[in-house]
């Protein structure tokens, strides 16, 4: 008999950045293993396109159209989930951007737009969650961090900034909600093969092999490599699992 653990029918998923690269994976893999998927990003075809794909696997989907910039899209986006589906037991805080300079080159705005784009979104989705799952009696929240919240890099001040404080907001969550069986942890993504990256091969000399030689399993990650971490922190499997970080990167984060 399949194990409870890992069954996630009857669950639904809202995943932000859900209708491409590491977001689809994740929304895949958890509507592979039963649950209903709420796909959440700007592009209205791209998240037709994920819904289309997440419906052959048998599952309900939808989407919404959300700029995670704009707090008050976030809060609509959570309200438009919460109608559609009736619960809310998985929120995926994946939608992300990155501007690759040297530091002494960022204008503030560049700045800011990482820092509201990566972290301020993760709180107040977060945030606007919180009652849907307090209400419901639990939930889990999963923050998409990066080798950047461990290592720095040249040409990634905010992005590394925003994605070390993830972690440390995914902490403070867990810390905070754990009392309403709210779990919140961190995936840590290796160095994965998607259009963010497509375009940081293009602007680093050299990223490509760099990468390839440096990760202990001899190549690049695929959106599908984070289907598995999905199901399991969106399921009973990790329900006394919470503010940690986990890293999928083929052991990039432990070898030198
Ligand atoms: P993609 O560029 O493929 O996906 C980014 C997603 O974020 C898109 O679905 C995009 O949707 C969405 N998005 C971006 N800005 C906004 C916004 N303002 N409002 C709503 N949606 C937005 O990149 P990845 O899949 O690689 O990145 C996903 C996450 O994984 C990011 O947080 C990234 O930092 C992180 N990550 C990626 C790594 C990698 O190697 N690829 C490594 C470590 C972390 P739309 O097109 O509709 O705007």
């Amino acid at each position: 008999m399949a194990s409870k653990l890992f069954d996630l029918t009857g669950r639904v998923g809202l995943v932000t950045g859900g209708n491409g690269g590491i977001g689809l994976g994740m929304a895949r893999g958890m509507a592979e293993a039963g649950a209903a998927i709420m796909v959440a990003g700007r592009n209205t075809e791209k998240n037709a396109a994920a819904v289309s794909e997440l419906r052959a696997l048998g599952v309900d989907a939808d989407s919404v159209v959300v700029d995670v910039a704009d707090a008050a899209s976030c809060e609509a986006m959570v309200a438009k989930t919460k109608d559609r589906f009736g619960r809310i037991d998985c929120l995926v805080n994946n939608a992300g951007t990155a501007i690759r300079k040297q530091p002494q080159d960022y204008s503030l705005a560049e700045w800011q737009e990482v820092l509201t784009t990566n972290l301020t979104s993760a709180f107040v989705c977060s945030q606007a969650v919180y009652p849907v799952m307090k209400a419901q009696g639990g939930g889990k929240i999963v923050m998409i961090g990066s080798m950047m919240s461990i290592f720095g890099a040249s040409f990634s001040a905010p992005y590394s900034s925003s994605k070390g404080g993830i972690v440390q907001l995914a902490k403070s969550l867990a810390s905070s909600w754990a009392k309403d069986n709210i779990q919140v942890n961190t995936v840590l993504p290796g160095w994965i093969d998607t259009a963010l990256t497509i375009k940081a091969r293009e602007q680093v000399d050299g990223l490509h092999q760099r990468v390839l030689d440096r990760t202990p399993a001899g190549r690049w990650g695929k959106p599908e490599d984070h289907a598995g971490i999905a199901v399991f922190l969106a399921g009973s499997g990790s329900d006394f699992v919470t503010g940690t970080s986990i890293p999928v990167d083929g052991g990039f984060s432990v070898h030198i």
